[in-house]
């Protein structure tokens, strides 16, 4: 029982001090111990110890006030790699990343049309794998972000994929090449969690992270700073116009009915002049109908519309949350952000309670179009520091 203690109080000084540096940065000793409240002794050793595993390295020296040059630590970006998984509804895209989240490689497979097999799904997942493997490296763990709720470690219940208690991790443990710790978890909180650690999120307090693709979601994080807390939610089925558009969760009006990559595309086409769009994958219609928005006309009126609406989506949450930060993330986000921004952005504040909407900034992501699979390789970096960096302890 003693020992037991001993040992939990250990991995709870690893895990503040490598969350610290991880999360916050480089910071000295000294740095460490304030902000840890672990007394100087404790620091130096269990900094000692991690120096000793490679999990952090020196990064050189600043002058202190009258003192010696202090030792600035940071987190070991060569300690090893993870591998992240985005399950898309259209693709799979796999990244491989190094204990930083610097992208070394990424693989993208395309996915055609709904109900998709998940056993297929699977297998390009883990052909996407193998490739990123090509780059060599240890790997701490994989990370797979799903379109759906997840439950009991990888069971993924995800309509719009078809998939009802599909044993995800389960299957994708049949397939892949390596025994490395995986987690599977939903892809609004993993890319939730990719902007709040290395994205637009940084340093908020209360954020949503907008999820924009075919589907829309939502997450909500709380506490930005150290581990925060993440809670996901069916936003994008939320109604912004009473007895609207057709969705396809059978509700009407829906947000996702007008914001959703297909829904644009849908909705541009149904303007009076509209040109045909070639048959391409979802994205990259989009990215036609953007292209065209640059001159005046249905394109330019599609998102202007599309704007009002995701504004009105918007500041339901604002009404609702209160967050400091929305961040408008994912791949419709990456398309049209830049093009409807202003519009997004008059519209919620003109549905939003003016006091509310004034303290909460609306900015897009910035982590580009493998945010959801870097989100993913984050699942097994949290893991590791929150067990303060035994991996062993992790796998048992
Ligand atoms: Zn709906």
């Amino acid at each position: 029982m003693r020992r037991q203690t001993t040992r939990d109080l250990r991995r709870h000084n690893r895990a503040a001090l490598l969350s610290s540096l991880y999360l916050r940065g480089p910071a000295s000793r000294l740095e460490l111990v304030a902000e840890s409240g672990l007394s100087p002794a404790t620091v130096t050793n269990v900094i000692a110890e991690l120096l000793g595993e490679g999990l952090v390295a020196e990064a050189g020296s600043v002058e202190s006030d009258g003192g010696r040059p202090r030792t600035m630590l940071r987190v070991n970006p060569g300690f090893g790699r993870v591998i992240g998984v985005d399950v898309g509804e259209t693709h799979v895209c796999v990244g491989l990343f190094d204990y930083e989240l610097e992208t070394l490689a990424t693989v993208d497979h395309p996915l055609r049309g709904t109900d998709l097999d998940p056993d297929e799904v699977a297998r390009l997942a883990t052909i996407g794998v193998e490739q990123v493997l090509a780059e060599g490296g240890n790997v701490l763990g994989i990370g797979v972000g799903v379109p759906g709720a997840v439950r009991d470690s990888g069971v993924v219940h995800a309509p719009t994929l078809g998939w009802s208690d599909v044993p995800f991790a389960d299957l994708l443990r049949t397939h892949l090449p390596i025994d490395a710790p995986l987690s599977v978890d939903n892809r609004a909180r993993t890319l939730g969690q990719a902007e709040m650690w290395r994205g637009a999120g940084r340093g908020a307090e209360r954020a949503v992270i907008a999820l924009l693709g075919v589907g829309v979601g939502a997450a909500f994080v709380t506490g930005g700073g150290s581990v925060p807390g993440i809670t996901t939610s069916e936003w994008g089925h939320t109604v912004v116009r009473a007895g609207g558009a057709e969705c396809r969760c059978s509700s009407r009006g829906c947000l996702e009915a007008y914001v959703g990559t297909d829904a644009v595309v849908r909705r541009y086409l149904e303007m009076p002049g509209a040109q045909p769009i070639p048959d391409l994958q979802s994205e990259a219609r989009l990215a036609e109908v953007v292209a065209r928005a640059a001159t005046p006309g249905p394109a330019a009126d599609t998102l202007a519309d599309i704007g009002e609406y995701l504004g009105i989506g918007i500041a339901n949450l604002i009404n609702l949350l209160a967050p400091d930060r929305v961040v408008l993330a994912g791949s419709g986000s990456a398309a049209m952000g830049p093009a409807i921004l202003e519009r997004v952005r008059s519209s919620a504040a003109r549905h939003a309670l003016g006091y509310l909407a004034e303290s909460t900034e609306i900015e897009l992501g910035r982590l580009g179009a493998e945010a959801v699979a870097l989100g993913a390789a984050t699942l097994p970096i949290a893991e590791l520091l929150a067990s303060g960096g035994r991996t062993a302890e992790v796998r048992g």
